[in-house]
């Protein structure tokens, strides 16, 4: 029954000229978010509000999913846009939009009329006592209720009349693109993906690196990190993924460094790939899907261990989150059912029997003293070698 979806941002943080940067983005991720929903939409922006109106035949529940997907949003409100042709044809309009949207007229309302074009002949006020009794009369079920009422019948007067009754919440945040952009650190897990949605989520693009250990990660494993990927970028817009070929550099280190301080050592290395990475691409910042004490690597000192070999900030949205937590979420975003498919990845083939779980710098600097041969010719290599792929 609708054609049209008003849609409501925040207004944090949007003052003065960031303000048209911020409804840009949001346009743009719209149409992103739109592009493979059965239909055709224009989306117009005026006067603090967006528009999206269908210009053919569209299915509703795709699209609405799609929108919920679009950080910045706060409200997606399907709406009746009336032509102003008087008032008399405004309370017809308005009766309509409610006998189509409730079937069951047992309900208590309030009209909440608002004159945003000025010019507009009756007062607010005095259209909200008259919409109220024609509706009254139209729908002898209806009763007032102007402190509690059931569905706020919101009358915008526009270019065109805005007519809705309806907020369904959007997911917040900023639009992707109006923060930065931050390189992933993605494996097939359940963590990383997550992390890379709550990231964006503010705002930052993000880009990715997967490392991969062929032939002790399969092509299943490679798959299922791009499977992700693709479920991430339904929020973020494209994804630029880089795929770097790690056994060398694995193999290597489990050849010359202590064994339990592999996971360490390795997570290192990874930082500084995908550190020079995000340098090329312009990227601010690193993002990984730690969580603090989660695992021997995830302890206070292991996290201070990655953390010196990057000169880039370190951001871990899920630092405080405990895996419950991390789950839900992963659930809520349709990454969980893909993460637990149970591909090895490639740190869990290496993994030492007993890590150390508080790694003294100093150790850990000293023992990668025994690379010095040939470590930097493998880091050159896996970035030459390293593949790209575009998700969308
Ligand atoms: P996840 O569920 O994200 O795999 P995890 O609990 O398994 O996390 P670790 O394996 O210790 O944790 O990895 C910690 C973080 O390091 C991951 O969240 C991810 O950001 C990064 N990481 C680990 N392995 C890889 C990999 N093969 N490629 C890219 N990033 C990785
Ligand atoms: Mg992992």
């Amino acid at each position: 029954m609708f054609k049209a979806f008003l849609i409501k941002y925040g207004e944090i943080g949007i003052k003065g000229k960031n303000r048209h940067l911020f409804e840009d983005a949001l346009v743009r991720q719209i149409k992103y978010a739109l592009k493979p929903v059965d239909g055709e939409f224009s989306i117009s922006k005026e006067q603090g509000r967006i528009y999206i109106e269908a210009l053919t035949e569209f299915d509703y529940d795709e699209a609405l999913e799609s929108l919920q997907r679009v950080f910045g949003i706060v409200g997606i409100c399907p709406v009746v846009l009336a032509e102003d042709e008087g008032f008399d044809k405004l309370a017809q309009d308005v009766e309509d939009y409610l006998d189509r949207r409730y079937a069951d007229k047992h309900l208590t309302f309030k009209v909440n009329t608002r004159r945003a074009r000025k010019s507009y002949p009756i007062p607010s006020m005095e259209v909200n006592a008259a919409l109220g009794e024609k509706i009254l009369d139209a729908f002898p079920d209806m009763t007032v209720d102007v402190h509690n009422p059931d569905i706020l019948v919101n009358v915008e007067i526009r270019n065109k009349i805005n007519i809705y009754s309806e907020v369904i919440p959007g997911p917040g945040g900023m639009p992707v693109g109006t923060n930065g952009k931050g390189m992933l650190l993605l494996s097939g897990g359940i963590d990383s993906p997550v992390a890379g949605y709550m990231i964006a989520k503010r705002g930052v693009k993000i880009d990715a690196v997967y490392f991969h250990a062929p032939p002790y990660t399969s092509e299943r494993a490679k798959q299922k990190v791009i499977d992700l990927a693709k479920i991430v970028a339904q929020f973020t817009g494209p994804i630029y993924l880089k795929i770097v070929n790690f056994t060398d550099i694995q193999m290597y280190i489990y050849d010359k460094c202590p064994h339990d301080e592999l996971t360490i050592i390795m997570r290192r290395y990874m930082m500084r790939i995908a550190e020079y990475f995000a340098k090329e691409t312009e990227s601010l910042g690193l993002i990984t899907g730690e969580s603090i004490g989660q695992v021997a690597s995830q302890t206070m000192q292991s996290l201070a261990a990655t953390d010196e070999v990057c000169t880039m900030p370190v951001y871990r949205p899920l630092i405080g989150f405990d895996k419950q937590e991390i789950i839900e979420v992963s659930k809520k975003i349709g990454t969980f059912e893909t993460s637990i498919l149970p591909y090895e990845d490639c740190c869990t083939i290496f993994v030492a029997k007993h890590p150390v779980t508080k790694p003294s710098l100093k150790v850990i600097r000293r023992s990668e003293t025994h690379l010095k041969e040939k470590i930097d010719e493998m880091v050159e290599t896996a970035i030459e070698t390293a593949e790209t792929i575009v998700i969308r």
